[in-house]
Formats: C-alpha cells, structure tokens, sequence
C-alpha cells in the first residue's frame, strides 16, 4: 500500500461517520442522485478510456521466431533477430 493510499483511507476513515449522518439525513432524491452521479461517471471514463486505447499499436511478430514484440522494438525480445519496422 503507497503512502497515498494510506492518506486516502485516512481521510475516508475520519469521514465517514460525518458522510453517513449526513447520508441517514438526506432523503432517497440524494441516494438518487449520488447514484446516477457515479454511473455517469463511470460510463464517462469508460468511454475516455477506450478512447485512449483506440490507437492501438499491434504488436510485430518476429520473422524468425514469430514473437509478438514490441513495435519500438529493433530486435526480437526473445531470440534477438533483427525487427525491420
Ligand atoms: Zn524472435
């Protein structure tokens, strides 16, 4: 666990009990809307993700050994025969 991880768990900790009473306070329209928030927002960086990934590079097999290598990759990872791009 990296020390961001602690810090996040900290503050997530020392709110908790404050974000429940609130949460207990609050009415099924902020359930609701909290709800929908989060599937907007996981829809939202599911589409961002796969929108940075949508440019994918296929790897470049090996002509000798046939590898799937890296296409930055001047020679074979595994048996060092030369890769022309
Ligand atoms: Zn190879």
């Amino acid at each position: 666990m990296e020390g961001t991880d602690l810090i996040v768990l900290g503050l997530a900790v020392a709110l908790f009990p404050f974000v429940i009473s609130l949460f207990l306070a609050a009415g099924p329209l902020l359930w609701f809307g909290l709800g929908g928030a989060l599937v907007v927002a996981g829809i939202l960086t599911t589409v961002f993700d796969e929108a940075d990934d949508d440019p994918h590079v296929p790897p470049v097999n090996c002509p000798d050994c046939g590898s799937p290598n890296d296409p930055d990759a001047e020679t074979c990872g595994h048996c060092g025969t030369p890769i022309e791009a």
